[in-house]
């Protein structure tokens, strides 16, 4: 297992990790034997947003002797109504819910306390004037809490989180499909098939290249929930693309996105866990959803660089996707970042060596003018 950055926080967590909400459901003992797996594996990254407290019982206990080995996220708002989830901002069913959750998981310290799925600008702004951040910022000052997250499927409502100075993490669903789609405040639309029928395939949204290009500029993680759209993407039918990826060609997806640190997979079980840590050991062919997208019936990304890097070796040496990613980053600014600029400078071949031979674009499945981005990167950060 491979382990990444939480940004500034500086805590390590496994790029594969486990989102518990398929546990629902579930006995102690088929909750301990994944959880075991899990952490045999090594993963040590666990999300609980599941308000219904069974679940909740079961990861306590099973994580109980080994509670010192997991990074933890939980979710202020998640709560369990008559039977039911339900997402809430009025405090008098969060702070109880909240409670809830700590006693359940038998936690004293949470490593991460999310405020939970927030996808319109209005509830974003309620939540940040209200008595809703005040009680999450309390937990922290009260040390409840370590750090304070958010998720959320919404772009806009995500970079407006980036400009928040004490939000350290954002959850956010990356997956192929989605990433074509800007805001949309209902995240059901994104799953309905009706959604992608009639669209354009048009590549990557602009807001969402400006969040994962912001996110890495200010060093603010992002980890992945929904990365496997559903499930949509494992069926030529359901897939906007009209094939079908891999579990494993999705993650690789999701942890190539700049500002990427670690994917959840939510899983029913230990053989669905395994479907997803063999990305561990896969080869360059097996991640390589970039091919499958380029033939698929319907291509998306044409002429845009996905950074999986086909087009190596450069005769000189340049890294391409790296060099591709950093001017994606830097190009949309009027000025470009300092921060940006070095990254590019200190790499030790880059778009200055480059003698526009032009033997890569022919490996590039997606057509990308890779001489023009190293001729423009050239005059960028020269
Ligand atoms: S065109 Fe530039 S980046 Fe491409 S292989 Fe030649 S030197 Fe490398
Ligand atoms: S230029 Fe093409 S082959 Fe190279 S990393 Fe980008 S998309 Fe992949």
């Amino acid at each position: 297992m491979k382990y990444r950055k939480l940004g500034k926080t500086g805590i390590e967590v496994s790029e594969i990790a486990l989102g518990a909400e398929w546990l629902q459901g579930k006995t102690l003992a088929e909750t301990k034997e994944l959880i075991d797996y899990c952490q045999n594996e090594g993963i040590n990254f666990l999300d609980c947003w599941m308000s219904e407290p069974n679940v909740r019982t079961n990861i306590g206990i099973a994580i109980k002797d080994s509670r010192e080995d997991w990074i933890i996220q939980g979710h202020f708002g998640s709560t369990w109504q008559d039977e039911q989830y339900v997402r809430t901002r009025e405090m008098d069913k969060v702070i109880p819910a909240f409670e809830d959750f700590m006693e359940r998981l038998q936690l004293d310290c949470l490593d991460f306390g999310m405020i939970h799925f927030v996808d319109e600008i209005e509830d974003f702004e309620e939540i940040m004037n209200g008595d809703f951040i005040r009680y999450v910022r309390k937990q922290r000052e009260d040390g409840v809490i370590k750090h304070i997250g958010i998720s959320t499927h919404s772009p806009t409502v995500a970079l407006l989180a980036t400009e928040v100075d004490d939000i350290e993490l954002i959850m956010f669903s990356i997956n192929p499909a989605f990433d074509m789609m800007g805001s949309i405040n209902n995240i059901e639309l994104y799953i309905e098939e009706d959604t992608y029928k009639d669209k354009e395939l048009e590549g990557l949204a602009p807001e969402r290249a400006e969040l994962y290009q912001t996110c890495k500029e200010k060093d603010i993680p992002l980890v992945v929930m929904k990365g496997y759209a559903g499930g949509r993407l494992f069926s030529d039918e359901d897939s906007p693309f009209g094939v079908a990826l891999t579990p494993v060609q999705c993650i690789e997806y999701c942890l190539s996105r700049p500002a990427v640190a670690s994917i959840f997979v939510g899983v029913k079980d230990v053989g669905e866990m395994e479907d997803a840590i063999a990305y561990e050991t896969a080869s360059h062919e097996e991640k390589d959803y970039a091919s499958v997208l380029v033939n698929a019936p319907k291509n998306s990304y044409e002429g845009q660089c996905t950074y999986c890097g086909h087009c190596a070796p450069c005769t000189e040496n340049i890294n391409i996707a790296m060099v591709n990613k950093y001017y994606d980053l830097a190009r949309h600014h009027d000025e470009v970042p300092e921060s940006i600029r070095s990254h590019h400078n200190d790499l030790t071949y880059n778009s200055f060596d480059c003698i526009a031979c032009g033997s890569c674009e022919d490996r590039c499945p997606f057509n990308v003018g890779i001489v023009e981005i190293m001729v423009k990167a050239k005059e960028l950060f020269q």
